[in-house]
């Protein structure tokens, strides 16, 4: 393994390709779409999103170098993809998912408790094994670019060697990745039992090891407050201090207030907290970089104690209609201040594409009153997940300078989707009926740090040849 460096958040990521392929000067021709601000609720998203219609989105060294219109072309020493007719997009950005549960994904039959115990740990346990956990590793990322999303933010399991793993598939891919070791000292299998000295060493072995180096990041990963002790979330809250200064702090990923049952089980195992959020308030978990998945249950208190940490809530709509755990209300927690970010939740979710969430996301929320549009969904999945993980600077957009990744959709794939798309009358009913019938068969390429990535056949299996092949050629097109 080659010796990673430090890298302060001030300095770029190194975005080179472990391979070296990217042309230094590349042109993608195509639909560009992305946004400059928050568009708010709004059917009308004046001032907030940049289309440019055969546009040019020019990429030097990996970054974003400029986004031009249709008639202002770059001169003949820029290399040239022609994706005119697709939509080009910045890489989807997918704030909580599990790497290991791709394993179990669409398990049927259960609730969240019981879902844990028949699925995911039995699953989970198989990623003791080094050779497991790296083949799983390149299945899963693979698997996440040919759906679209090229940075995540992703629980591996307890095992150090699964984290290990997901950092050096990632870091060959040139991702944005954040993750970390799974925490969970009781009320678990025996065999996916760590104890809080142990799991201090290997979090601490792992941030020294990848915590700012390139495009990786550390989470620190308590699964959720019912799997881990009083003692080993104070150790999870004291990692988050000691590393504050690092790379700009560590991140912070759990689950809080998913079901019911799960909400009286925390309050019994707590009973001198005030909530579950407070289990975590408590033991130093709430940060600017803490990610909280689902959050359905919480009161009013807690939205106001996230929103004054800044914390986020990963909105998992696939997920929870999955396991029957509730809707959440986003408005609710927007008007709180809380930022929301959707998110798969593979394998409590079933689909590891964010279109097939925003799907969901809109069903959920039209049950509660509320509507989603085209603007804010692609707009959180995007620009807006970055500004959750406090990564704006880097990803979701294509202002100059940020990292060059990038998916490119084809507007309509089959007969239906075609059709839908030929009647549509603006760009807004275009975008939402394409946000609401297209998935990962859509996707014609997808880009990480300006280099094209063909996902490749990772195991005997064969698993991932599916998935490329909804990818499109490796060979430039003539521009
Ligand atoms: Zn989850």
């Amino acid at each position: 393994m080659t010796t990673p460096t430090a890298c302060p958040t001030d300095r770029p990521p190194n975005l080179a390709p472990a391979s070296g392929a990217a042309h230094p000067r590349l042109a993608l021709c195509g639909d560009i779409l992305y946004f400059l601000r928050d568009p708010g609720w709004s059917e009308d998203a004046t001032g907030a999103v940049r289309f440019e219609p055969d546009g040019w989105l020019l990429i030097e060294h990996g970054r974003v170098h400029a986004v031009r219109p249709a008639d202002d072309p770059p001169d003949a020493s820029w290399a040239r993809h022609d994706w005119r007719g697709h939509l080009v997009l910045p890489g989807f950005i997918d704030p909580h998912v599990h790497a290991p549960q791709l394993d179990v994904i669409a398990s049927f039959g259960a609730a969240l408790l019981d879902w844990l115990e028949r699925y995911t740990f039995p699953a989970e346990a198989r990623y003791a094994d080094a050779e497991q956990s790296r083949l799983g590793a390149e299945r899963f990322l693979h698997a996440l670019l040919a759906h679209g999303t090229t940075a995540a933010l992703v629980f591996a399991t307890v095992h150090k060697t699964s984290s290990d793993a997901l950092f050096k598939a990632g870091r060959r891919l040139g991702m944005r990745l954040i993750t970390g070791k799974v925490l969970m000292d009781r009320n678990c299998p025996a065999d996916l039992r760590d104890d809080v000295a142990q799991a201090e060493r290997d979090c601490v072995e792992l941030i020294e090891r990848w915590h700012g180096v390139d495009r990786l990041a550390y989470a620190v990963t308590p699964r959720f407050a019912a799997t881990s002790s009083a003692e080993q979330l104070a150790m999870a809250g004291g990692l988050l201090q000691r590393y504050a200064q690092r790379a700009g702090g560590l991140y912070m990923q759990t689950h809080v207030a998913e079901n019911r049952d799960e909400v009286r089980w925390i309050a019994e195992l707590f009973p001198d907290s005030r909530s579950y959020l407070d289990v975590y308030a408590g033991h130093g978990l709430l940060t600017r970089r803490s990610m909280l998945a689902h959050g359905i249950w919480l009161d009013d208190t807690d939205r106001d104690r996230m929103a004054q940490a800044g914390s986020s809530i990963a909105f998992s709509p696939s997920s929870n209609l999955f396991l029957g755990s509730g809707l959440l209300d986003w408005a609710r927690a927007e008007r709180a201040g809380v930022g929301v970010a959707p998110a798969s939740d593979v394998g409590g979710g079933t689909s590891l594409c964010q279109l097939r969430t925003l799907a969901d996301g809109y069903k959920v929320l039209a049950l509660q009153g509320q509507r989603l549009t085209a603007w804010q969904g692609l707009y959180a999945v995007t620009r807006g997940a970055a500004r959750t993980l406090e990564l704006e600077h880097e990803i979701g957009h294509f202002a100059p300078g940020t990292a060059a990744d990038v998916v490119v959709w084809r507007w309509a794939e089959g007969a239906v989707q075609q059709r839908r798309q030929d009647m549509a009358r603006s760009l807004h009913e275009r975008l939402f009926a394409w946000m609401t019938l297209a998935d990962e068969r859509n996707v014609a390429a997808v880009y990480v740090g300006g280099c094209k990535i063909v996902p490749a056949v990772q195991d005997s299996a064969g698993w991932n040849r599916e998935a490329a092949g909804h990818l499109g050629p490796a060979v430039a097109r003539p521009g």
